[in-house]
């Protein structure tokens, strides 16, 4: 994409990595108003909505024909911690190195930000009325729960997302390589975060005396169950079309092997068969939990009689907390009681309505590229907008080279994106405004 208003998408994002917004503190203001004097500077509207003074969050509108919903795209001003990172080149300059914008941000996601601002600063300028207004908000607080961000819009401000059916966010629009094919990975769904914190109990007593199945007994046993035992397989409608679309791209002894991964009883055989890969893919077929945290025993001399295990907890869209306490009864054991810390539902049942245009716009600036279906076993600002009903695509396109690791390089050291990927992101979703047709 060329210079809209004397500056490249790029050269935004180099912009954009400029102000530090780690988070916390986020501190997003300074970033945010730069934003905000780009789009207005291209005629665009712009309102500013904060939950405090230096945490805002910027909405901008093209206006459309009104013949269609509007449509949102949105993406988060904040970044991660540098702390005890080892940097080749400094973090918080932005600079263009080798082809490549250098900095915090540069692929979560300050680079996708750039995108957005770019096609919407364009298609302002080129003055295109698109079938249904598109909505632009840059949002604050992501990497520290959206309590800032999404979740004070969606929940104090939801009329500036009436009649919003579909969403563009983060986490999609990248290239997977397997098998000599080229799959870009469009995120329709994500799983469900549920931090569980389990109460385990004994009896008390004297360090110099002999104690047997304990609380610190019980919890061996639990952190033994939790290593060996896997929860069910289930197999949800995005990864099922997810599976499928990669299966008819591959030669057909690896589609066979793919596609028995939608057969439960050959699920688990058929991730270890498949190394690496399987390992990757294990979260997309099941519930998950991990142990994470143990607080339990106040002296060396003294047997406690309550020992607490937090546990990390990610569900499948489509399922429910009881459902994920079900599954996990067998394990944990009957004995132990559950408080719930967190559970953060994705509300929304998947549509798929947008995926043909979105995939359509990746094989037009990419004609080797199979537009995949994807769950993101993590978690992102759209489970708030789920609640609004609002189906996010994780749809920011970066033609990234075979050699460079996505997801090894993101939250890391050396975090750095190609100049050309952003531009190639800005060019597919000033596409997606002009054809955006609800
Ligand atoms: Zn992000």
């Amino acid at each position: 994409m060329d210079r809209t208003n004397g500056i490249s998408p790029a050269e935004i994002l180099q912009r954009l990595i400029q102000h530090d917004t780690t988070n916390p503190p986020g501190n997003e203001r300074p970033c945010i108003e730069y934003i905000a004097g780009l789009l207005e500077s291209a005629g665009l509207e712009t309102t500013v909505l904060s939950s405090s003074e230096d945490r805002p969050n910027l909405v901008a509108r093209l206006p459309g024909l009104g013949a269609a919903p509007p449509l949102l795209m949105y993406g988060h001003a904040d970044v991660v911690t540098t702390a005890h990172q080892s940097w080749t080149h400094p973090p918080f300059a932005g600079k263009l190195i080798d082809g490549y914008v250098w900095g915090r941000g540069a692929l979560d996601m300050k680079g996708g930000l750039a995108m957005m601002i770019g096609a919407i600063l364009r298609a302002a300028v080129d003055r295109v009325t698109p079938a249904g207004d598109v909505l632009l908000a840059v949002l604050a607080d992501e990497e520290a729960g959206g309590v800032h961000g999404a979740r004070f819009l969606v929940e104090e401000h939801p009329e500036t997302f009436v009649n919003v059916r579909y969403a563009i966010g983060e986490f999609g629009g990248f290239p997977l390589r397997v098998a000599g094919r080229t799959f870009y990975l469009i995120q329709v769904g994500e799983k469900q975060p549920c931090w569980l914190e389990a109460r385990i109990t004994g009896p008390a007593g004297h360090g110099a005396r002999p104690m047997r199945d304990g609380a610190m007994a019980t919890l061996g046993h639990i952190l033994t169950r939790l290593n060996r035992r896997r929860l069910p397989v289930h197999i949800t409608p995005i990864v099922r079309a997810m599976i499928e679309s990669m299966a008819t791209a591959l030669p057909p002894a690896k589609r066979f092997v793919l596609r028995r991964l939608l057969n439960p009883t050959w699920t688990d055989r058929i991730l270890s068969r498949l190394g690496e890969t399987g390992r990757n893919l294990e979260p997309l077929f099941r519930n998950t939990v991990n142990a994470t945290l143990v607080r339990g025993g106040d002296k060396p001399n003294v047997i406690p009689s309550e020992i607490v295990l937090g546990l990390d907890a990610r569900l499948l869209p489509g399922f429910a907390l009881e459902d994920l306490l079900a599954e996990l009864r067998p394990v944990l054991g009957a004995q132990v009681e559950f408080d719930v810390r967190l559970y953060e539902e994705s509300a929304v049942e998947p549509d798929f309505g947008l995926l043909d245009l979105l995939g359509g716009l990746l094989r037009r600036a990419e004609p080797d590229a199979i537009p995949i279906p994807y769950l993101l076993p993590g978690s992102s600002d759209a489970r708030f907008f789920s609640r609004l009903g609002i189906q996010t695509y994780g749809f920011t396109p970066m033609n990234l080279p075979a050699d460079f690791n996505f997801f090894e390089t993101i939250h890391a050291a050396d975090e750095r994106i190609p100049a050309a990927a952003v531009d190639f992101g800005a060019d597919a979703l000033l596409r997606l405004i002009e054809r955006y047709a609800g």
